[in-house]
């Protein structure tokens, strides 16, 4: 059996080889967050444009302004102001944050260093030449490129394409993901279930974990546990990106899924994963879809989409595999676990100052969802690893949609 990382590598390897060119599509930057690009923007002139003042306070000639010093302020300059003149020697311009550093001036001295009497303005410590201006071009040349194809549109990247007006953006068409639940207890989430039945959430968490990732999801229904309705509606999901099930990949007697992408010749790259909750995962190819069999259980489905099914978005998008949220923290209370599986348990990571400490939530297993919403990371528990002292430092995969 692969371990999570291994398979995670299987699906990152297959997904990579697959990769044909992605249609594009131009996106407006109000609408391109999460959008992964496929042109470089470029600037279309230098950055900083002028010489600017990172500070309200005098320009002045870094020579001239020295501890106790006093020169004369001649005018002031604001953000947006056109500048033209030169310092005059001997004096200063009073400058605001945001404006133009006029030439002849090589620093800015904060208005707190400072004091005025009339035109005169007194200097209480000695100004270091550059102090306080970003100099012209510093930040990007002219035509410089500033974002590269494949890079993923987040608030500071779609600022930066803002900034050197390229409004509109060409970016990768977002792969489509279609969501396939299964179960014959399963109904819609706004029917009311049966005593028996129980609504569909996987659907809903599995639609907005494809949007977080960037991926657009494409719901079809739920499939009973029949092989014909099975086949039917995953024939349908096999004509997107994509195919995300959720269910019927565990041993029982009704877990049909795998039957049927047998017999629709689906290529399997793993069937099972060393994790709990999660082990029966599937990866598979069938046609040109890529087709992951998420176990049912609504925290096995969730945590086998962040570790097998994001990569496999980010690559279908354009953009590199991103790695797993994985950080450092210190377990807050003993923790036991059975060895052989590498677990992941709803936790809580709190900052104490800078160093996070975690707990596992008291949850009920895989089928606990109200554990996981209580949580906002997993805690990961190493397959060799049984009992872990408090204080030990463990790792921890954040629930970046939370925290
Ligand atoms: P399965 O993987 O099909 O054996 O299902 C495992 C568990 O997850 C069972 O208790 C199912 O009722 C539950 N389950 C399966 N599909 C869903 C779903 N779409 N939404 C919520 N729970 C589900
Ligand atoms: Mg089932």
């Amino acid at each position: 059996m692969l371990t999570y990382e291994q398979a995670r590598r299987t699906v990152i390897e297959e997904v990579a080889k697959a990769k044909g060119p992605r249609a594009t599509a131009t996106i407006s930057v109000w609408d391109a967050l999460g959008f992964v690009l496929a042109e470089e923007v470029k600037t279309e002139r230098e950055y900083p444009p002028f010489h600017r003042s990172t500070r309200d306070g005098y320009a002045v000639r870094a020579a001239e302004a020295s501890a106790g010093a006093t020169l004369r302020c001649l005018t002031e300059i604001k953000a947006g102001d056109t500048v033209t003149h030169s310092l005059v020697a001997g004096t200063c311009v009073q400058i605001m944050t945001g404006a133009a550093v006029p030439d002849g001036a090589d620093a800015v001295v904060m208005i707190e260093h400072t004091s005025r009497d009339g035109d005169s303005v007194r200097f209480e410590r000695a100004a270091q030449p550059g102090q306080n201006i970003v100099p012209r071009g510093s930040e990007a040349q002219r035509g410089e490129t500033i974002l590269s194809p494949g890079m993923r549109l987040g608030y500071a990247e779609l600022a930066l394409a803002a900034q050197v007006g390229a409004t509109q953006l060409c970016c990768g068409r977002k792969p489509r993901l279609a969501i396939l639940s299964t179960g014959d207890e399963v109904v819609s989430v706004d029917q009311q279930p049966g005593a028996f039945q129980i609504r569909n959430s996987n659907s809903v968490s599995l639609a907005a974990q494809v949007r977080l990732a960037g991926g657009e999801p494409v719901l079809l229904s739920n499939a009973a546990d029949r092989i014909d309705d099975l086949r039917a509606k995953i024939e349908r999901g096999l004509k997107e990106d994509a195919l995300v099930l959720s269910g019927g990949v565990s041993m029982g007697k009704y877990d049909l899924v795998e039957t049927v992408l047998k017999e629709l010749g689906a290529e399997f790259y793993f069937d099972a994963v060393a994790i709990r909750p999660g082990k029966p995962a599937v990866f598979a190819k069938c046609g040109d879809a890529f087709v992951f069999g998420l176990p049912g259980n609504p925290v096995s489905t969730m945590v086998t989409f962040d570790l097998f099914v994001v990569p496999a978005i980010d690559l279908l998008s354009g953009a590199p595999a991103r790695d797993l949220p994985l950080v450092e923290a210190r377990l807050g209370a003993v923790l036991n676990e059975k060895q052989g599986l590498a677990h992941f348990l709803p936790a809580r990571v709190e900052w104490r100052g800078t160093t996070p400490e975690v707990k596992a939530l008291p949850w009920q297993g895989s089928g606990d969802i109200a554990a996981l919403a209580r949580a906002n990371c997993y805690l990961v528990v190493a397959a060799d690893r049984g009992q872990i002292s408090a204080g030990e430092t463990v790792p921890i995969l954040l629930r970046k949609d939370v925290v």
